[in-house]
């Protein structure tokens, strides 16, 4: 094992630095490791092959697990990185975790997090390479779908890896979420011809709501118009993807929609995603009482009707369909041995790596540590267990 310590800065065009990595990574050295690295990076970049220091997100100071090929984590396996592939032809693909907002309804408490204690960041080449053997397996219209539990655009290496993925046979469509903070027109011409469709999540249209919303001052509503109109005028397709959150936004909801069919959202693909707030164990929980689903469904409709629209969206409006996938590594149920490996996405969890499969384990056992564990989920090829000790 060697402690290698590399930087990466982002600049915008105003100068101001928006993303660093900046620490060290472990990696284990295979043979002709330090040419292959200098290849890859440049002098620049690799600051030290000393000094063992925490990798650090900049956004969410939570320490940073470089995920590279050398690491010897698998990307398939869990949420927070890698691939996700739930049977049908869209792949998820998650280069980034950790988010530039705090939204009061994020499913994923990410931001300001109570539950959260990990980021991880993918190696693009290893994503890719690992992203074309699943694509391989679907048949000729994969669609990657860039996401994540966070923004993914706070990836730095964004345009080389849709570049890449743009090159993997039977890649059809690649889109990606976005919350749109990180994104200006610049950046949108430099996907042109690259990105197919951005999802944009915008809940407000009203400045000091959308700040509510987002739960940070620093979100700027004028400024995610701006990308709107930016995506929707460029060969981009645009769908805005609002989080309806009872009590809160009802009011935006004919507002974003009147100002998506402005612009002109939804080219291609339908323009609007509108989503029902949700609950979700480990996501942030906002006061008051959830719409039920027959509910949100029946307004949409309502709101279909008046726009002409249809609101009410299925995979199939997606071109989403079943596809071939991966065969399960586990059974549930079962009882596995497993050596922890890295931090986990959330305390009280740890990463082991077994079968080819990263695997969650809810356990307060350091790293390097062996423990017993029975899988309790397998769904999707997510893989968490859980050690009886976390039973308790
Ligand atoms: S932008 Fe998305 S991931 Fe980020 S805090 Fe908001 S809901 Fe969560």
């Amino acid at each position: 094992m060697l402690s290698m310590a590399v930087f990466s800065e982002v600049y915008d065009e105003d100068n101001d630095k928006v993303f660093v990595i900046r620490g060290t990574i472990e990696v284990r050295i295979p043979h002709n490791f330090y040419s292959q690295l200098k290849r890859k990076y440049s002098d620049e970049e690799i600051v030290s092959m000393q000094e063992p220091k925490i990798l650090r997100h900049h956004h969410t100071k939570r320490e940073l697990v470089y995920v590279t090929k050398e690491s010897g984590l698998p990307l398939i396996g869990h949420t927070a990185f890698g691939l996700i592939d739930r049977g049908t032809n869209l792949i998820q693909v998650r280069p980034v975790s950790g988010c530039n907002l705090n939204c009061i309804f994020c499913s994923v408490d990410e931001g300001v997090s109570k539950s959260r204690r990990t980021d991880y960041i993918v190696d693009t080449d290893y994503l890719v390479e690992e992203f074309a053997k699943l694509a391989a397996l679907k048949g000729d219209d994969v669609e990657a779908h860039i996401d994540g539990q966070g923004e993914p655009f706070i990836y730095p290496y964004m345009v080389e890896l849709l570049e890449k993925l743009r090159k993997v046979p039977h890649v059809k469509v690649i889109s990606a979420q976005t919350n749109g903070m990180l994104l200006d027109p610049e950046k949108i011409r430099a996907m042109e011809g690259l990105l197919d469709r951005i999802n944009l999540s915008i809940s407000s249209m009203d400045p000091r709501r959308g700040r509510m919303l987002a739960g940070t001052n620093l979100y700027d509503v004028e400024h995610v118009k701006e990308v709107a109109r930016a995506v929707a005028a460029s060969d981009i397709d645009l769908l805005l993807a609002p989080v309806w959150v009872p009590g809160f936004n009802d009011e935006d909801i004919p507002k974003l929609i009147e100002f998506g069919l402005e612009i002109g959202a939804g080219k291609r693909w339908p323009g609007f995603g509108i989503q029902n707030y949700v609950r979700y164990q480990f996501g942030k929980k906002v006061r008051g009482r959830p719409m039920k689903f027959s509910e949100f469904f029946k307004r949409l409709e309502e709101y279909g009707k008046q726009y002409g629209l249809n609101l009410k969206l299925t995979p199939a409006d997606f071109g989403i369909h079943k596809a071939p996938g991966l065969p399960r590594a586990f059974r549930r149920g079962e009882r596995v041995k497993l050596e922890l490996v890295a931090p986990g996405r959330v305390f009280g969890e740890m990463l082991a790596v077994s079968r080819g499969r990263v695997i969650g384990v809810l356990t307060d056992r350091p790293a390097g540590s062996t423990v017993f564990a029975e899988i309790t989920r397998t769904n999707d090829n997510v893989y968490v267990a859980v050690t009886a000790e976390s039973r308790l």
